[in-house]
């Protein structure tokens, strides 16, 4: 291995020099593969796969359930902030949970009593508007019913009782069918739902249309076992937070973050332990760290998965502020081969501005990415676009930013008893990126191709190529970095992405 070109990580990253992604290139391999023919399916956590290496930041400018639901279409996981009542982070994973399924197991059921106006309510909070008509207006009552938004939509008197409207000659299946048989009847019944009886009619779940084209537009969705979209949350160590999990747990969560800034604390392992021992079931990803020390205590206490950085982040004024942190590259290399060890995968968390940057946190060990200001932008992050100065923009903060703290962010800083509160990021504003839908799309093949350069097929093998020394790496002098920037141009056009 003497003679080969360039470095290997360990050389560049086990070294007490900082770098981050820009400091450094990775030289190209060997091709024999299309990139339509690279995988990026990879481990989110230790129990966890997912088909595409993206997470969105629980951060309240960034996921809540629309950038979730974008996210788990296209094969990723967002995580649900928790700048916000316990009650609104549960009504935002419940729209997660409830939108789109295989059988909707406990669908929201009426009674021929209630009138009109309960299903617009039910429409304003959920989204859905075909309702199932039992005896009891409970699940496993005898089916009488279904009113759906054809039933109602010309209707002006919103008083009417359900009994009226319902549509009563139904096209139903017996208990026990598959979900592929269901969803045959639903393609050749014509009709939008299907729901499913027992032998003596009482119905036990139900079936939409339009989960069937959903699933089949979006084959690399990130699901759970019941076919329901995948979702996370975060929480803080704090005592509330208990309360908050439950809520988490009831609406169906998949995947808790215990957020702090710096994970290696005994409250962050008191919670950690306290969940586990609760919820055995629900895959727990801890940090933020970036050392191996802090690693080795939160494996040792359990943790499914590591959030990796600490000041990276475009928000972040952390390393400024607080003398602490590391660069980035050094704490993903640093910190996926140590709990490599253990199996455990890790997130490289902050400081991506690009697909290079993904590349370059995957090649160094991350299993995924978690990002905030590449997402902030688009139309399913939360919040409306404004203008400034002619451009189209929409708002970014980070949790630790004064603005976002006075509404309850300092509860990942230990900060909320503080009666001067130092802020560890900025409030600001990023460029509109337009459909998230269109810019994951461009992000995953521009890693493909990423891929095929770097000659990884998938995931699993960059890291073989990595651990291997195969996978071989530069420093870059800034001159360098700006020969790899464009250069030298009078004008030119700037592409929608970069
Ligand atoms: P699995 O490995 O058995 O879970 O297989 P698939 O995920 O491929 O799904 C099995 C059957 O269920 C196929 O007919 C799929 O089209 C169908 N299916 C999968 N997900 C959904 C969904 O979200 N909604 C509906 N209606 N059908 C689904
Ligand atoms: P609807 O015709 O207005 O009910 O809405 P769609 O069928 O277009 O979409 C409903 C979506 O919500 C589907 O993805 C369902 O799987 C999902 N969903 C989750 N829970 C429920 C429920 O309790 N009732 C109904 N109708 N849909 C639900
Ligand atoms: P970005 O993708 O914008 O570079 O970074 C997002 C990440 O920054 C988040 O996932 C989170 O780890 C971190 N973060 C969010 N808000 C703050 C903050 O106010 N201060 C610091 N230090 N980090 C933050």
């Amino acid at each position: 291995m003497a003679n080969k070109d360039g470095s290997s990580a360990a050389e560049l990253f086990d070294s007490n020099k900082g770098l981050a992604f820009d400091d450094f290139i990775i030289l190209p391999g060997f091709i024999d593969f299309n990139p339509e023919e690279v995988s990026l399916e990879t481990n989110l956590t230790k129990n966890i796969k997912i088909k595409k290496p993206l997470t969105s930041s629980p951060m309240d400018t960034v996921t809540e359930s629309r950038m979730a639901i974008g996210l788990a279409l296209l094969g990723g996981v967002g995580f649900i902030h928790y700048n916000n009542t316990i009650e609104e982070q549960f009504i935002e994973i419940k729209k997660v949970k409830r939108f789109e399924n295989g059988f909707i197991t406990n669908p929201i059921v009426l009674t021929p009593e209630h009138r009109i106006s309960e299903i617009d309510r039910i429409k304003s909070r959920y989204g859905f508007s075909s309702i199932p008509i039992t005896e009891n207006g409970k699940l496993n009552s005898k089916l009488l019913g279904i009113v759906t938004n054809r039933d109602i939509d010309f209707e002006t008197d919103r008083n009417k009782k359900l009994g009226e409207v319902m549509t009563t000659e139904l096209v139903t299946a017996f208990q026990g069918i598959s979900l592929k048989e269901a969803n045959e009847i639903l393609k050749r019944s014509k009709k939008g739902k299907l729901p499913i009886i027992d032998k003596d009619g009482n119905l036990v779940s139900l079936m939409s249309r339009n989960d069937l084209h959903t699933n089949r537009e979006y084959p690399t969705a990130s699901k759970d076992e019941k076919k329901q979209l995948m979702v996370g949350a975060s929480i803080s160590t704090r005592e509330e937070s208990k309360e908050r999990l439950d809520a988490l747990v009831n609406a169906g969560v998949n995947i808790v973050i215990i957020d702090s800034a710096q994970g290696n604390s005994v409250f962050q392992i008191d919670m950690l332990k306290y969940i586990k021992k609760k919820y055995p079931e629900i895959d727990v990803i801890c940090g933020n760290v970036v050392t191996e020390d802090q690693c080795a205590n939160l494996i040792k206490a359990g943790a499914d998965a590591l959030r990796i950085g600490m000041g990276p982040g475009s928000i972040c004024t952390t390393q400024t502020t607080m003398a602490v942190g590391r660069a980035q590259a050094n704490a993903i290399y640093r910190c996926a081969k140590f709990a490599k060890k253990s199996s455990v995968p890790v997130i490289a968390d902050g400081g991506i501005a690009n697909i290079g940057h993904i590349a370059k946190a995957l090649a160094l060990g991350a299993s995924t990415v978690m990002m905030g200001s590449m997402f902030a932008g688009t139309d399913e992050a939360p919040g409306e676009y404004f203008y400034e100065n002619g451009v189209r923009l929409k708002k970014y903060r980070g949790m630790a930013s004064l603005e976002a703290m006075k509404e309850g962010g300092e509860k990942r800083y230990f900060a909320e008893d503080s009666k001067i509160k130092v802020a560890q990021g900025v409030s600001g504003a990023v460029m509109d990126k337009g459909s998230l839908f269109d810019y994951v799309q461009y992000l995953i093949q521009g890693l493909k191709h990423s891929f095929q350069d770097m000659g990884a097929k998938d995931i699993p093998k960059l890291h073989e190529l990595l651990y291997s020394n195969e996978l071989r790496f530069e420093l870059r002098s800034l001159s360098a970095q700006m020969e790899g920037g464009v250069h030298d141009m009078y004008s030119y056009t700037k592409p929608k992405y970069s």
